[in-house]
């Protein structure tokens, strides 16, 4: 027997998520079917939502309703420090912390040469661009991930940089190898920045 068509959309559509199999969309999709309709209701609208109303700031990359960013247009930050991220999550955990009050630059990416990952496939170029406009900026704080990817692209993007006088630091001591920004805890991400050291 086949689902009828409206189920069968549905279990389609949660296999699009990442890490879900037709078992877990296919109980995703009945534990829909059994919520209130005002839950069902509201879910529809945030995910239309999320899509219609969310922007990359066109200063740093991160997501956005707004058109610069939150960050990059309150005037109380730091703006002598940048801190480099891969994902927008990855600020949202660096704001956590509480502790940086400086501005950010996500790549959206890492540059990675198996899934043929070149600099122009992440967000470099606006950043070598906010570099040379805005004078202000005396460290680039390279946050990217701890993995062979996250550290190929902190090298790179030392290289990039360093020639305009502009002082290069990478995240120290604390995050484990192969460690992810986003899941690290406050006290490892403060002792991390707190460590950071000059490459
Ligand atoms: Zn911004």
């Amino acid at each position: 027997m086949q689902y009828p068509e409206p189920i069968a959309k549905l279990i389609d559509s949660y296999m699009k998520l990442p890490g879900i199999g037709s078992k877990t969309a296919t109980r995703l999709a009945f534990f829909t079917i059994d919520m209130q309709d005002d839950d069902v209701t509201q879910f529809a609208k945030a995910l239309i939502a999320a899509k219609k109303d969310l922007h990359y700031c066109s200063v740093c990359g991160n997501i956005t309703e707004t058109d610069p960013c939150m960050v990059c247009t309150d005037k109380t930050r730091d703006n002598s420090q940048v801190i480099v991220v891969e994902q927008p999550k990855d600020v949202m955990s660096l704001e956590r912390m509480h502790e940086y009050h400086g501005l950010y630059h996500v790549l959206h990416g890492v540059l990675s040469p198996i899934e043929g990952k070149g600099p122009e496939d992440i967000n470099i170029t606006s950043l070598v661009k906010r570099l040379q406009q805005n004078e202000q900026i005396k460290e680039v704080i390279i946050a990217t991930n701890a993995t062979p990817e996250g550290e190929a692209t902190a090298m790179y993007l030392s290289r990039l940089i360093k020639p305009a006088q502009i002082k290069v630091t990478r995240l120290a001591h604390g995050l484990a190898v192969g460690s992810d920004i986003e899941y690290a805890d406050e006290m490892t991400l403060f002792k991390a920045i707190e460590g950071r050291q000059e490459i």
